[in-house]
């Protein structure tokens, strides 16, 4: 009995004794199983396929490996845990597009929370900072972190861009973009 034993798999020949390795029905039952608790149980397979379906229907590049995705255990942008495994819920990890529109390729993307990456949207931090304004209480306090989020990513691709430049410099930037990413994604990460 593995995890992937689970009840309602069935197949309209064999029922629920499948038979794999003779019946393609059987096999089909149990790959999808396989694959929803693979999705359960990696949130970052099913953020990375998701991501990829989204940016197939948008017309947006898609890069990402599935090893590009990382899911911290606190939000980068508002500090609040990100829960996995469970029900959607603000908590529950979404693949954020740092500048929206230049899709998901490698070094424009985070996990963040799913109440951060709804209320980011596809604003800028002029528009993050214009929304804090206009909000009040957690809003704004909410709207104020995402700024700040997105304004520490868009200082990061920045030295990441320098440190692509050839030479000694480029090493250099390349460690601090190292040192920056490492900041980034630090689980205790205080809001
Ligand atoms: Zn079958």
């Amino acid at each position: 009995m593995s995890v992937y034993d689970l009840p309602n798999l069935a197949c309209p020949i064999y029922g629920a004794r499948l038979q794999r390795s003779t019946c393609t029905n059987c096999n089909a039952a149990y790959t999808r199983r396989y694959l929803k608790v693979q999705r359960r149980v990696t949130p970052a397979v099913a953020l990375h396929s998701r991501a990829r379906q989204r940016a197939a229907r948008r017309g947006l590049p898609f890069d990402l490996d599935v090893s590009d995705v990382i899911v911290p255990s606190i939000c980068p942008a508002l500090g609040v845990p990100l829960v996995v495994g469970e029900m959607r819920s603000p908590y529950s990890p979404s693949l954020d597009c740092i500048r929206p529109a230049l899709g998901y390729v490698r070094g424009n993307t985070r996990v963040i929370s799913d109440q951060a990456n709804h209320l980011k949207g596809v604003l800028d931090i002029e528009g993050l900072i214009k929304r804090a304004v206009a909000s009040v209480d957690q809003r704004r306090e909410d709207y104020a972190r995402l700024a700040a989020y997105l304004d520490r990513e868009l200082l990061l691709a920045d030295v990441r861009r320098k440190a692509a430049l050839a030479g000694a410099a480029g090493e250099e930037w390349a460690e601090v973009a190292k040192f920056l990413d490492a900041a980034f994604v630090r689980a205790d990460w205080k809001r």
